[in-house]
């Protein structure tokens, strides 16, 4: 790879004068394609620079928040070299929609997958050995159709775009076992350069992401994660709290149209219920019939619906630029798919605002997923230990350990998380035969990983700093200004839906008795702290703690450090609390100026707990 223009006789490059440099003649092309083929007066940041790279036969890596224009990046250099660009995308919604909008603009685009007929697909296999294509999309587990990657040899592209890239990455938050394999299949369609996109990645997974698709020599091309339109708001909220809060937060029509995401597919049909007759709403999980989801998204695109309640299947590739509110009803599970989903608001750069409700309770919610989406290793064992070189049917084996799993959807579970780790390979008619016997080790990697990504996301509704930077920080952008965002409700607490209001007498008196017992102490537990008040106050919450103790903290009268110890293997967090010289100075009259965000709402939280997490638990997106 590298160096000049592979110029087929097709290509664009051809007709260029010859006396200019390869970097000169391709950026002269891309220039004049970019208007004539795709009707753009400009370039849009960082897009001419990679079309650049991609179009010189470099491999690239790209991270961009969706939106930005990442597409471009690989269309405008396949069309100026000439030949076709294979592109791989995981979802079929977002293959169609593609393949659409390039037949819209006059290019020669087909697509192959599932949803297609044998006819269908032979033909556009047909086409594209002719040379009539310009774009070939696929979706990835195509290559594990016998003969496929045979076909793309005989004829092989010119360039390979892997969008929604980070799929490819078990660090991830939304990996994809089809992807896996994708680097082997690549491999063999070189010397195409390989361009890898997507919105989300931390510099753990961009790294992973090149490594998986053995990208050589590639160039990384990293920007633009701080969105300062959309103001990010933390509410301390419990689950009975939540949907009086999305309807007065919604009640304005300059809010709207708006996202909701709920943790469960179940948590979203109740919201669903509840909203629709207010507002024009739609929903969206992958429960729901292929078609239905379809329609449902394309109504809330179109603007008949204003609002979509929604899972995290929700959203990939969704390009609506006027989303005024993001709510998440639920504490996401990861920091990256939090970002990713209020990333949907405000692409049209007003302002826009994404509300994240959470509360106590949230965590142990995440302790249930974990454990539902992660069996524990001694069962994998059970399967992975009745499995031979030999290929046996699945229900054979389902047979012989049946009895040792609770539930079907438990074995299921675990033998999907065993083939995900190649301790089983899984062919077309179901026939399994033993694997590798590292997939131990990368699935205890991953299970931790994932604990990891859950607490992550607590923390940050816990760390009282500019909520934008906090996640600017997190993907390691380095190239970014580090400032405030100005709009988020720790840059701007009096725009929070709630309020800023001071502190109840009751309130005042708990804050006396915790300065109290730290100033005899240097480091609390904050729920040492909370056992300290429920001596006087037996029915006091932990989220009332917690608030109490974030008010002081913004108030500099506490710092508050997060901790964690091991147990049976699992991390366990935890806080401490400390007195800083300001709050050793505080005195009793200093209370009255002490403002808290919001109402204290965890009395309620702390009855109804048990209840409502049994109701919440189950489902999923
Ligand atoms: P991403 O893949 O990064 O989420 P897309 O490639 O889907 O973003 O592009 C988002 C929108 O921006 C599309 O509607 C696209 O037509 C538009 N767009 C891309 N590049 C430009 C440009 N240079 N000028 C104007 N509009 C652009
Ligand atoms: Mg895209």
């Amino acid at each position: 790879m590298g160096g000049m223009p592979t110029a087929e006789p097709s290509s664009d490059f051809s007709k260029t004068a010859r006396q200019l440099s390869p970097r000169e003649q391709v950026s002269g092309v891309l220039h004049s394609l970019l208007r004539s083929r795709f009707g753009f007066q400009s370039f849009r940041n960082h897009q001419e620079e990679v079309c650049l790279n991609v179009g010189l036969g470099k491999d690239v890596l790209l991270v961009m928040p969706t939106g930005a224009g990442k597409s471009l990046c690989y269309q405008l250099p396949g069309l100026a070299r000439g030949g076709v660009t294979l592109v791989i995308s995981p979802l079929l919604a977002l293959i169609e929609d593609q393949v659409d909008k390039l037949k819209k603009l006059g290019l020669r685009a087909d697509r192959i997958h599932s949803g297609r007929t044998r006819d269908e697909s032979r033909s556009v296999c047909m086409q594209y050995l002719l040379g009539n294509l310009d774009f070939l999309l696929i979706a990835p587990e195509r290559f594990s159709v016998p003969g496929f990657l045979g076909m793309l040899q005989k004829k092989k592209p010119t360039l390979v775009a892997v969008d929604e890239a980070h799929c490819i990455s078990q660090w991830g938050h939304d990996f994809r076992p089809d992807y896996r394999s994708l680097g082997d299949h690549l491999q063999a369609l070189r010397p195409a350069n390989i361009v890898a996109l997507t919105a989300t990645a931390t510099p753990l997974v961009q790294d992973d992401v090149c490594k998986q698709l053995r990208l050589t020599d590639e160039t990384r091309s990293i920007h633009g994660f701080r969105r300062n339109n959309i103001a990010i708001q933390l509410m301390d909220t419990p689950p009975s709290a939540r949907l009086p809060m999305i309807q007065s937060l919604l009640k304005k029509e300059s809010d709207r149209p708006a996202i909701i995401y709920a943790p469960t597919r179940k948590v979203a049909e109740q919201l669903y219920t509840d909203l629709k007759s207010e507002f024009r709403t739609g929903i969206y999980h992958a429960g729901l019939l292929p078609l239905v989801r379809e329609k449902n998204q394309h109504l809330f695109l179109s603007g008949d619906f204003e609002v979509i309640v929604a899972t995290v299947a929700f959203g990939m590739g969704i390009d609506k630029a006027n989303i005024r509110t993001v709510i998440h009803a639920g504490l996401p599970g990861s920091i990256e798919g939090y970002y990713q989903e209020i990333g949907r608001a405000g692409r049209d750069a007003q302002p826009s605002r994404a509300v994240l409700m959470h509360s106590y309770a949230d965590q142990r919610t995440h302790g249930f997923f974990l454990e539902r989406d992660y069996p524990e290793v001694a069962l994998l064992r059970k399967i992975f230990e009745k499995l031979t070189e030999d290929k046996k049917p699945i229900e054979l084996v389902k047979n012989e350990v049946a009895s040792q799993f609770k539930t079907d959807e438990v074995f299921e579970k675990s033998l999907e998380k065993l083939r995900i780790h190649r301790g089983a390979n899984i062919d077309f008619e179901g026939n399994i035969s033993k694997g590798v016997a590292t997939w131990e080790r990368t699935y205890l990697e991953q299970k931790q990983h994932k604990e990891k990504m859950a607490l992550q996301m607590t923390q940050f509704t816990q760390s009282p700093t500019c909520r934008m930077l906090g996640l600017v920080k997190y993907f390691g952008d380095q190239k970014d200004s580090g400032a405030k965002c100005g709009v988020c409700d720790d840059c701007e607490p009096s725009q929070h839906p709630n309020g800023q209001r001071v502190l109840s007498r009751v309130e005042q008196g708990w804050v006396a008795q915790i300065m109290a017992v730290l100033s005899v102490s240097d480091r609390r537990a904050s729920g040492r702290i909370h056992k300290d008040l429920m001596e006087n106050s037996p029915s006091i919450t932990r989220s009332e703690v917690e608030k109490i103790l974030e008010t002081l903290a913004k108030a500099s009268w506490v710092t508050i450090a997060q901790e964690s110890f091991e147990k049976d293997g699992k991390s366990i967090p935890f806080k401490t609390v400390s007195v800083t010289s300001l709050g050793r100075k505080a005195k009793a009259e200093d209370l009255a100026g002490l403002k808290v965000l919001g109402a204290l709402t965890g009395r309620s939280e702390k009855k109804k707990k048990g209840k409502r997490l049994r109701k919440r638990r189950g489902g999923s997106v």
